[in-house]
């Protein structure tokens, strides 16, 4: 089968090397359909690495994927021979601390896609546990199953807030995590929702998806428009989700008092300074 390797920093090399995986009884065997790429594969694409991990040599780049069920193994129930499936990148271990709290994310043992050493999804075909593949329903295609995987990064951030009826959310990045923490906080009852991005094709995808308002950090002072749309109180939750370190040392001047940041994206460097003396 055919894998996309990232062979160094800015080069995939696409070849046809690579043995059908084997599944074993709890498992299913997809053909992968769509992948998604994520910010940390574009760091890891740009830069060879993400803060302090470095791609191995040969990595396979690649995690918000959904495809089609070719085989089952023998002890699999939930799922049938040309189900439609996204896959939950990561598989946890099911016994330590974490998992036995519910908190199966924070889980140490955790396999996941594309996190070195692991290898991730670009690739005709992946062997994975038959219980983290969703299937999808009918009127749902294998292109918004890839989707499956970011939208749960915006629930999963908006429920950790904590955002509900009434609540003014602001988002720093109006890219695919900044959209799909909109339609999440837009779920849960947020009030105003305000997308701030530097190019104009994404905060009319914000506006279209229910932004209340956008800012164009570009041709704007974010800092003097979000005083002028929050009073000059600041807003009850400040999302940053560019994964960039200037979002992220901004995000103290935006919040109110009492107020949540979130911080979603990941920055390609380890350290930033960041003004806590605005938060004390
Ligand atoms: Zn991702
Ligand atoms: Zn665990």
């Amino acid at each position: 089968m055919k894998v996309a390797y990232l062979k160094e920093a800015m080069k995939i090399v696409v070849k046809d090397d690579a043995k059908i995986p084997e599944i074993s009884d709890d498992q299913v065997l997809v053909k992968m359909e769509y992948c998604g790429v994520c910010g940390s594969d574009v760091h890891f694409y740009k830069d060879g690495r993400v803060g302090d991990v470095a791609a191995p040599p040969d990595f396979v780049l690649g995690h918000e994927v959904a495809g089609e069920v070719v085989k089952i193994g023998a002890a699999v129930k939930n799922l049938k021979v040309g189900d439609k499936v996204a896959l939950e990148p990561g598989y946890a271990c099911g016994k330590c601390e974490y998992c036995k709290t519910g908190r199966y994310n924070l889980c140490p043992n955790v396999i996941f896609f594309a996190d070195p050493p692991v290898q991730g999804a670009l690739k005709e075909y992946v062997a994975h546990p038959a219980d983290m593949c969703f299937k999808l329903p009918e009127n749902m295609s294998t292109e918004e199953g890839a989707l499956v995987e970011p939208l749960a990064v915006g629930l999963h951030a908006t429920a950790l807030g904590g955002v509900g009826l009434g609540s003014d959310v602001l988002i720093l990045g109006g890219g695919c995590i900044g959209l799909v923490t909109l339609l999440s906080a837009k779920a849960r009852g947020a009030s105003r929702i305000v997308v701030v991005d530097l190019y104009e094709k994404r905060l009319n995808m914000a506006k279209e998806m229910g932004a209340t308002e956008v800012i164009n950090a570009q041709k704007e002072n974010v800092a003097e428009r979000v005083e002028e749309l929050f009073d000059g109180k600041g807003v009850d939750f400040v999302f940053e989700t560019a994964g960039a370190i200037a979002t992220i040392q901004q995000t103290p001047y935006y919040v109110k008092k009492g107020g949540t940041i979130v911080l979603v994206g990941m920055a390609a460097e380890s350290m930033a300074n960041y003004n806590f003396h605005r938060l004390w």
